[in-house]
């Protein structure tokens, strides 16, 4: 992975060989894992599908159930509900749990593109006064970019002909890849930071993007939301296991306090990111400029911070440690 400065003389390089991993990692498309998900869903006996049906309602019932109302006309009640149904969450809204945060002044350009050099397999990421541009390679010589930038220059980007927004594109990445020479269908997504108050209650519990949206430069997001999901399992596995109500508060804390740090942790880190490159003074340049060439001379902090993003540092559950 190479990250560098617009402004100025910083950069860093990750290399999966510095801490004897073959890979930093794996890019791949949402949609595929999404798919390999649910079809994993179908083959388990246990598992009901009731899509495409969706949730409409929800109701407390007495002893923390909830009575559950499908826009199908379908109905039950459950111990658990577990909302992952994202940053606009309907569970969370009836759960009445607020959330904090605010919008950023900035809103990715998404689109896969083939630059006419190779990628490398190298993940690339141009940091500039705008917002960050991001080359991820894909398995087929392409490129996934997300290209966060000021509202109205998103809006622009999106008008543009394809030719002429690979112009810009290869010009703003510096030409580190050379000329663009394909460029698929664009889409623009505002961003935010938003964190839940609190992602649990009786019955509840929400995961993923109903509980954190943080900004996409490390690209985290659905990282998190798996290791929320892996968290619960573990959770409500031991709670089974001990004759424990999964849909109990003492049950369901234990979930939220094991993920609130850690993806508190990633919010501040992201959001500091997204200021620290954002910033024009130049002696705040300068020294991100030194901190990031200091980093990347200091070899076993560049370490750590690889591994704590590859997912092999921390307190992590059994799933995430592939231990099943
Ligand atoms: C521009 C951009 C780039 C990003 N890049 C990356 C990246 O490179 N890597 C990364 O890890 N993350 C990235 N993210 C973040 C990532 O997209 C999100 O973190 C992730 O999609 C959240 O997953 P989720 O399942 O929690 O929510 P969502 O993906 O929002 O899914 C929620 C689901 O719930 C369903 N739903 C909603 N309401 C109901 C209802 N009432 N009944 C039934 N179903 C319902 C929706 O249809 C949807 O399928 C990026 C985000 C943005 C904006």
């Amino acid at each position: 992975m190479r990250v560098w400065d617009a402004g100025g003389f910083g950069q860093i390089h990750f290399d999966s060989a510095a801490i004897g991993e073959p890979l930093l990692g794996w890019i791949i498309e949402n949609r595929v894992i999404q798919h390999a998900l649910l079809e994993r869903a179908r083959q388990l006996p246990a598992v009901d599908l009731l899509c495409p049906a969706a949730l409409e309602a929800i109701q407390a019932l007495d002893n923390d159930r909830w009575r559950v109302q499908l826009n199908d006309e379908r109905a039950f009640t459950t111990r658990l509900l577990v909302g992952a149904d994202g940053a606009q969450s309907k569970v969370r809204h009836w759960a009445g749990i607020n959330t904090g945060g605010w919008k950023y002044d900035q809103s990715a350009v998404v689109a896969n593109v083939r630059s006419a050099k190779p990628h490398q397999e190298t993940a690339w990421q141009r940091f500039l006064p705008t917002g960050p541009l991001a080359f991820l390679p894909l398995h087929d010589g392409r490129c996934s970019i997300v290209w966060a930038t000021a509202p109205e220059q998103a809006d622009a980007l999106l008008a543009l002909d394809d030719a002429a927004f690979a112009d810009a594109l290869a010009a703003t990445f510096d030409g580190r890849l050379g000329a663009i020479v394909d460029v698929g269908s664009r889409a623009a997504f505002p961003l935010r930071l938003q964190h839940a108050h609190a992602y649990v209650r009786p019955g509840i519990a929400l995961i993923g993007d109903a509980a954190h949206v943080v900004h996409p430069l490390a690209g985290q997001g659905v990282n998190l939301g798996l290791l929320d999901a892996a968290t619960l399992a573990e959770v409500l596995l031991e709670a089974i296991a001990t004759g424990h109500d999964i849909g109990s508060l003492r049950v369901l804390r234990r979930y939220e306090r094991w993920r609130k740090g850690d993806n508190l942790l990633m919010m501040g880190v992201m959001d500091g990111f997204k200021r620290l490159f954002g910033a024009s003074l130049p002696p705040v340049q300068w020294l991100r400029n030194l901190g990031m060439s200091l980093t990347d001379a200091a070899g076993p902090l560049k370490n750590l911070i690889a591994r704590r993003a590859m997912g092999l540092e921390g307190d992590l559950p059994r799933l995430a440690r592939g231990a099943g």
